[in-house]
C-alpha cells in the first residue's frame, strides 16, 4: 500500500498519510525511550511484536463495540487506521499502585487499588507530560465538555474491564496502561475513537504467580530479555506460537581469534 507523505514521527511511532482521505498509516518502529527521552535504544523485533498485539487487543475492543481508530493490520510494521486529530490528554488507568504514582505519593509499590482510578497527563514532550486535574482538562479546553469527559472516562473503565479478564485468563495481572483518544471524522460526522495502540509499550503487566514483569518496565530497569517478555505476551494471547523467532540482536564484544599455524 502506497504511503503518503510523514505527518507526525513520535518515539516509537511514525503517522504517514494514508491511500485514502481519512486514513493515515501507523508504522512501528524498534526504538524505545523512557524518562522523557533520557534513555534511548533499539530493541530489535519490539516493533513487529507491538503491531501484533496492539491489533489483537484493538480487534478484541472493537467487538464488544468499542471503536478504535484500527481499519486493518497491513504488514509486520504497518497498519492501517483512520486519521484523528488527537486529544492532547493521556488517561493513565491503574489496578495495582506502581511507577510513578508510587514515586509521587509514597504509596508502597504494589498496593491494589480498591478501584480503577484514572489519572489524566497532558501530552506536551518539552513538558514531560505533566500529571493535570480534570479542570485542567476542562478549562484549557483540552477536551470540549463534561460529557465528552464522562463518555470517554466510561471508555477507559470498560476497557479496562475487558482487558483485566483477557490478561487475568492468561495468567497476566493488567497494573496500569495508557491511552490515546482522537477525533475522527467519519462522513462528516466526528466520532471520539480509541487511538494510538496497546501493548507492552503502553501496559505494565506482571505475571500473576512470579509477579516477573513482562512489559517496557524491563528496558525502564534494565531487567533484560524485553523481546522475551514482549513474545510471551504475544504467545499467551496466541498471537504468535513456540517456534517464532522474532528475537533480540546482541552484539558482543569482537573477541580476538587465534589462527591456528599451519
Ligand atoms: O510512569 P507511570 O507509572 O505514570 O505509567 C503508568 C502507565 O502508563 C504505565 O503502564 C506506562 O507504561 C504508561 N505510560 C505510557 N506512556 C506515557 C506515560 C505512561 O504508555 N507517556
Amino acid at each position: 500500500m502506497n504511503k503518503g507523505k510523514k505527518l507526525y514521527e513520535g518515539k516509537a511511532k511514525i503517522i504517514y498519510e494514508g491511500p485514502e482521505k481519512g486514513t493515515a498509516i501507523q508504522h512501528f518502529k524498534d526504538d524505545a525511550t523512557a524518562f522523557n527521552n533520557l534513555k534511548k535504544s533499539t530493541v530489535e523485533g519490539k516493533g513487529v511484536l507491538n503491531n501484533r498485539i496492539s491489533e489483537h487487543i484493538l480487534n478484541n475492543l472493537n467487538q464488544i463495540g468499542i471503536k478504535t481508530h484500527l481499519i486493518k493490520r497491513l504488514n509486520m510494521r504497518e497498519q492501517l487506521v483512520k486519521l484523528v486529530e488527537i486529544i492532547p490528554v493521556e488517561f493513565i488507568v491503574r489496578n495495582i499502585a506502581t511507577g510513578s504514582l508510587t514515586k509521587r505519593l509514597g504509596i508502597p509499590d504494589g498496593t491494589v487499588l480498591s478501584k480503577p482510578l484514572i489519572e489524566y497527563s497532558y501530552k506536551n514532550d518539552e513538558l514531560g507530560d505533566p500529571l493535570v486535574a480534570r479542570e485542567h482538562v476542562l478549562e484549557f479546553k483540552w477536551i470540549d465538555s463534561e460529557n465528552t469527559l464522562k463518555f470517554i472516562n466510561d471508555r477507559c473503565l470498560r476497557i479496562n474491564d475487558f482487558m483485566l479478564g483477557m490478561f487475568r485468563g492468561v495468567g497476566i495481572k493488567l497494573v496500569d496502561f495508557k491511552l490515546e483518544f482522537g477525533i475522527a471524522n467519519v462522513d462528516g460526522i466526528r466520532e471520539i475513537v480509541l487511538a494510538d495502540e496497546i501493548s507492552p509499550d503502553t501496559c505494565r503487566l506482571w505475571d500473576v504467580v512470579s509477579e516477573k514483569k513482562l512489559d517496557k518496565d524491563r528496558f525502564r530497569k534494565d531487567l533484560g530479555n524485553i523481546i522475551q517478555a514482549y513474545q510471551e505476551v504475544a504467545r499467551r494471547l496466541g498471537i504468535i506460537h513456540e517456534e517464532s523467532n522474532v528475537s533480540e540482536v546482541k552484539f558482543g564484544k569482537p573477541k580476538a581469534v587465534n589462527l591456528k599455524k599451519k
